[in-house]
C-alpha cells in the first residue's frame, strides 16, 4: 500500500500546473476588482424592486470583466444551475428555432425542460433539439458541420463538464478549434455553454475562445465557496439581451432585482473561486491517485490536465461504489452521523445516492460525491474548500479498500 505521502509525490508535478493555473486566474480576478472600482457599498442589500441596487449592477459587471464578455447576469434569484441554463435556452429561442447539442445528451435535469410533455417544455413550444455524440471524446467536426447546414440551429449547445456520463470534460483547445469552424458559417448560431464545474480549471473560459453565453451555478466553482445559492449568465450584449427578457420579463430586463443580505459572500467568494478551484482539482487527484493504486480505474487519469473539477471513480459492483459515496458524508463538517442510500431524486431516473455535508446545503464545490445507481458504477466526486480536508478523505479510502 503506497502510503498518502508517496502519492503526493508523483503528483508534485500536476500539483504544480495547477498552482500555475490558479495563480493566473487570480490575478485576472483581482484586475477584474480594481477595473470596476469595487467599493464595499457593493456589498449592501436592497429590498422590494431593487431599483438601482448597486451590488446587483457591480457584481454582474464584475463576472463579465473575469469571463471578458460584454454582459452578464449574476443573480441569488437564479435558483440554481438547471434554472440558469433554461433562462438561457428560453431567452435565445423561439417556435421553430432548433437546438442543436454537439456534446451528446445534456445534464439529467434539463430532461424536462426540453422534452416534457404539456409542461410548458421547449418542445411544447415548438422547439427542436438535435443532437450529436461526441466521437472519442472529442467534437465530431464533419458531423457538426453538416448539422448546422441541415438544420439552421439558432443555438449550439455544448456541455463542458461530464455531467453522469462516462466521458472525460471538454478543454478549451477543443472548443476553440470547433468554435473557431462554427463561427465561419454564414448567420452563425448562439455558441452556448454549460460551463458548470469548469470555471477557473483553465486559464481561459469559453467565451475567450468563441462563445456567445457560459452558464453556470455559483454553489459550484465561482462562487468559492461562500455564494449562499445563485447562478451567472454571462455573454455577448446581443444574448444576454435577449436572456433578460426570460430573467425577468420583457418590460423589466435588468432593472430590477433585490437581495436583502447583501453581496458581500458573491464577492468574496469569486474572489476566492481560483484559490478553492486549485485546492478541489488537486484533492481530487490525490483520492484519483489513492484509488488508481488500488487498482480501479480514474477518469481522467492523473496522468491528464484535468478539465473540470470531477474525478470519477469506476467501481466494479454497488456496494463498493455506496461504501465510497458513504464516506465521503462520513468524513464531512456537516451531518456527518448521516448514512446516505441510494434514493429516487427528483430530475434523475434512476436511483440517485448522493454525500454533501456541506455548509451551503447542496453545494459541490464542497467535498461531495453523487452517483446514479446503474452499470457501470460510477463515483462523480468533487469538491472540497481545503486540500487538507480532501486529504483526510485520501487518508480513510487508503484503509478502506
Ligand atoms: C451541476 C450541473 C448543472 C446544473 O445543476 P444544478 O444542480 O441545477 O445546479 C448543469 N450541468 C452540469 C454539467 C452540472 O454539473
Amino acid at each position: 500500500m503506497a502510503s498518502i505521502k508517496e502519492i503526493e509525490k508523483k503528483l508534485a508535478k500536476q500539483f504544480e500546473k495547477i498552482d500555475d493555473i490558479a495563480f493566473f486566474n487570480q490575478k485576472k480576478v483581482l484586475d477584474a476588482f480594481a477595473e470596476c472600482k469595487i467599493t464595499t457599498q457593493c456589498f449592501a442589500g436592497t429590498t422590494g424592486y431593487g431599483y438601482d441596487d448597486q451590488g446587483r449592477d457591480k457584481l454582474a459587471m464584475l463576472f463579465s470583466h473575469v469571463f471578458k464578455t460584454e454582459k452578464a447576469i449574476v443573480s441569488p434569484l437564479i435558483t440554481c444551475g438547471s434554472h440558469a441554463i433554461s433562462i438561457v435556452l428560453y431567452g435565445l429561442l423561439r417556435p421553430n428555432d432548433t437546438i442543436l447539442s454537439i456534446s451528446g445528451q445534456l445534464y439529467d435535469t434539463l430532461y424536462d425542460t426540453l422534452f416534457g410533455k404539456d409542461n410548458g417544455s421547449l418542445e411544447n413550444f415548438g422547439i427542436k433539439f438535435k443532437q450529436i455524440e461526441l466521437k472519442n471524446d472529442n467534437f465530431d467536426k464533419e458531423l457538426i458541420l453538416k448539422a448546422i447546414k441541415k438544420y439552421k440551429p439558432k443555438v449550439i449547445f455544448v456541455q463542458r463538464s461530464r455531467g453522469y456520463t462516462s466521458r472525460k470534460a471538454l478543454s478549451i483547445k477543443q472548443m476553440q478549434e470547433i468554435f473557431a469552424e462554427i463561427k465561419m458559417v454564414k448567420n452563425p448560431p448562439f455558441i452556448v455553454v454549460d460551463n458548470c464545474y469548469g470555471e477557473f480549471v483553465e486559464e481561459k473560459e469559453p467565451t475567450e475562445v468563441g462563445a456567445d453565453v457560459i452558464v453556470g451555478s455559483l454553489i459550484k466553482n465561482p462562487g468559492g465557496g461562500l455564494a449562499p445559492t445563485g447562478g451567472y449568465i454571462a455573454g455577448t450584449k446581443k444574448a444576454i439581451d435577449m436572456i433578460s427578457t426570460r430573467f425577468t420579463s420583457p418590460s423589466l430586463l435588468l432593472e430590477v432585482g433585490s437581495y436583502e443580505l447583501g453581496y458581500r459572500m458573491f464577492y468574496q467568494g469569486l474572489f476566492l473561486a481560483p484559490h478553492t478551484v486549485a485546492q478541489a482539482l488537486k484533492g481530487a487527484m490525490l483520492v484519483g491517485g489513492v484509488m488508481e493504486e488500488k487498482g480501479y480505474k480514474i477518469i481522467p487519469s492523473n496522468d491528464e490536465q484535468p478539465d473540470d473539477i470531477i474525478k470519477s471513480v469506476v467501481f466494479t459492483n454497488e456496494d463498493e461504489l455506496v461504501k465510497f459515496v458513504q464516506l465521503v458524508q462520513k468524513i464531512s463538517p456537516i451531518d456527518s452521523f448521516i448514512v446516505p442510500m441510494p434514493w429516487d431524486m427528483p430530475g434523475y431516473n434512476d436511483k440517485v445516492i448522493m454525500a454533501a455535508g456541506t455548509f451551503v446545503s447542496g453545494a459541490s464545490i464542497e467535498l461531495s460525491c453523487d452517483s446514479p445507481i446503474k452499470k457501470p458504477y460510477i463515483a462523480y466526486f468533487q469538491g472540497g474548500l481545503t486540500y487538507e480536508h480532501v486529504k483526510i478523505m485520501a487518508e480513510h479510502l487508503n484503509k478502506l479498500y
